[in-house]
């Protein structure tokens, strides 16, 4: 369905990005390294997603250049890096109304009122990915999934640093700095929005399979978990990204099914240059194109947790 034309009151924008988390922020900070200043839309009263919101403490190992570094560090560090680009943010407003214009734009209403009209929109929308798409009539396969991650500290410590090891049934574990271990399970997790973790799941479900495969994790204490949502893509299991087919002006960064920080510096780069030129430049992000909802075309990875 589209609009007639822009209502007076609303914001004019070349681009608009709907989420704040890292796939967004990233976003924002590439497209402002080509001169394109953006607006972005967040519910949260606050930038990062779910790395600000559901696990600031929790170190992260994927970003080129910094060995570790909080997750909250990283949002922190990043808004801060974003800053001199000027983009103008909208914390505490949740994206309610998106769609077409007679003129080829989108009109944009949030649950503040504020109204927008952009050339380009990128859902950028984490595990609410598919929602924000039916706004704008479009399918996105992407489900909630609900994951818990656990911290522990196992009673023998290791004198060299243990490989990153999983079991058939869907367990992982991995060193941690610290002679600490975080480990989790990724199967068999039924859609839905739930944010918290939970200590006797651990207990029943993790823990024997620890000590199965290294009986010394027998006597291991638990420190801590968090527990968040993977957005997965259904189809695949891997991202969705670039522009969504027969929308001009709509681009995806969506489907990261649990790697969208580690991803999303590529991925902001990539899409920038899209967004810009028309084109991948820097890295050929073709194979993950969200045309491939439609083709049925499957990008396949045996081993991904
Ligand atoms: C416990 C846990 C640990 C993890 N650890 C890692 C890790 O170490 N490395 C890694 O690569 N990944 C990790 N992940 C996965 C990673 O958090 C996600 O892949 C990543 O957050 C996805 O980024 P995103 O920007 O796409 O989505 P999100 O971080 O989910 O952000 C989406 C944003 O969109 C906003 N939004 C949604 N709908 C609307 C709307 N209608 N209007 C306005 N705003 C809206 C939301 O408020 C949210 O802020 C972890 C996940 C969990 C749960």
């Amino acid at each position: 369905m589209t609009v007639p034309s822009t209502p007076a009151s609303a914001i004019e924008t070349d681009a608009l990005i709907i989420g704040a988390g890292p796939a967004g922020l990233f976003q924002v900070f590439e497209l402002g390294l080509l001169g394109i200043k953006s607006h972005i839309v967040d519910t949260l009263q606050h930038p990062g997603g779910q790395c600000a919101e559901l696990y600031p403490d929790k170190p992260i190992y994927d970003i080129p250049a910094l060995p570790v570094c909080g997750a909250q560090e990283l949002v922190d560090r990043l808004m801060q890096q974003i800053a001199p680009m000027g983009p103008v943010f909208h914390f505490g407003e949740e994206v309610s109304e998106l769609k077409k214009q007679d003129d080829g734009r989108f009109f944009l209403r949030t649950s503040a009122g504020t109204e927008f009209v952009a050339k380009t929109v990128v859902i950028a929308a984490g595990p609410w990915a598919a929602n924000v798409g039916a706004m704008a009539k479009v399918e996105l396969p992407v489900d909630p999934s609900p994951r818990m991650v656990f911290h522990f500290d196992p009673a023998e410590k290791f004198d060299y640093v243990p490989p990153f090891f999983f079991s058939p049934h869907g367990h992982w574990c991995r060193p941690e700095t610290g002679h600490q271990f975080i480990s989790g399970k990724d199967r068999e997790v039924e859609p839905g929005y739930r944010f918290e973790w939970d200590r006797q799941y651990f207990e029943d479900s993790v823990w024997p399979e620890l000590a199965r495969l290294v009986p010394s994790f027998e006597r291991l204490k638990l420190a801590r978990g968090w527990g968040g949502l993977y957005e997965v893509n259904r189809l695949d299991h891997n991202a969705l990204l670039g522009t969504y087919p027969g929308v001009e002006g709509l681009y995806v960064a969506v489907g990261f099914s649990g790697h969208g920080l580690m991803q999303a510096p590529a991925v902001g780069k990539g899409m920038s240059e899209l967004i810009r030129t028309g084109r991948y430049e820097t890295i050929d992000l073709a194979p993950l194109g969200a045309d491939r909802i439609f083709s049925n075309r499957r990008v396949v990875e045996e081993a991904v947790f």
